[in-house]
């Protein structure tokens, strides 16, 4: 088996998810009392967010590249970014370091084509929802037809997830307010939606969903362990 490496604490709340996750997979497949080998590096997400809203892309890219190499230097084999938003600066993170990368769009991808899906909604933050590098990348990539909500569910999704989901909040009010962005998506078009953000499955399943959600934490962690595993 080899190390899984966490980027994580954007936000610790999804982190802890990932560490849950990867520890049972392995568990479920190697059975007995095996876990998953990993490191996790966890940052600061005050000073993440703070540079998000700054603008500050180039000192967001700084700070992540340093804790990325702090990761490989702890004996990961292969590093996952435990958050969506910053796989924006992927490439830079992925070009400082010696150890593979595991894309969470890629695995996102690959889960929704396997669902023969192609037209499908993306929940995230407003960077996320509104710049290139993410839904770019699904659809240039992946070749994904992406759906992102209008003005103003993209305010209600993406408050949500700095005013509530990163702070440990989990409301039936959000709950509801999402299931109307999941359906005003669907009605537009959507086959699937994706939870383009890692806390977005602690506040949203899929049972009463009209179309299949796809929840990148799950997904991204499930990949690392097929990739440590393998
Ligand atoms: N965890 C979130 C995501 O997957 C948002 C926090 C962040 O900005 O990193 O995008």
């Amino acid at each position: 088996m080899r190390t899984i490496g966490l980027l994580g604490g954007m936000s610790w709340e999804s982190s802890a998810e990932y560490y849950r996750i990867i520890n049972e997979t392995a568990r479920d497949r190697l059975g007995g009392t095996h876990s998953a080998k990993s490191v996790m590096v966890s940052v600061d997400f005050h000073e993440v967010e703070e540079l998000q809203a700054a603008g500050d892309w180039d000192g967001a890219t700084t700070l992540m590249v340093e804790a990325a190499r702090r990761v490989e230097a702890g004996g990961a084999d292969l590093l996952v970014i435990c958050t969506n938003t910053m796989h924006r600066m992927a490439d830079e993170v992925g070009a400082a370091i010696g150890i593979p990368l595991i894309h969470i769009a890629d695995a996102t991808a690959d889960a929704v084509r396997s669902a023969g899906i192609g037209r499908v909604g993306l929940l995230g933050t407003r960077y996320t929802m509104e710049q290139d590098f993410y839904r770019g990348r699904l659809e240039s990539r992946h070749g994904l037809d992406v759906i992102v909500p209008d003005e103003p569910d993209r305010s209600t999704v993406h408050d949500v997830i700095y005013d509530e989901l990163v702070q440990g909040i989990i409301t039936v009010s959000s709950r509801d307010a999402y299931g109307r962005v999941i359906d005003r998506l669907t009605a537009a078009g959507a086959n699937g939606v994706i939870l383009g953000c890692t806390e977005i499955e602690l506040l949203v399943t899929d049972d009463l969903r009209p179309v299949p959600v796809f929840p990148t934490t799950r997904i991204h962690a499930l990949a690392a362990v097929d990739a440590a595993l393998a």
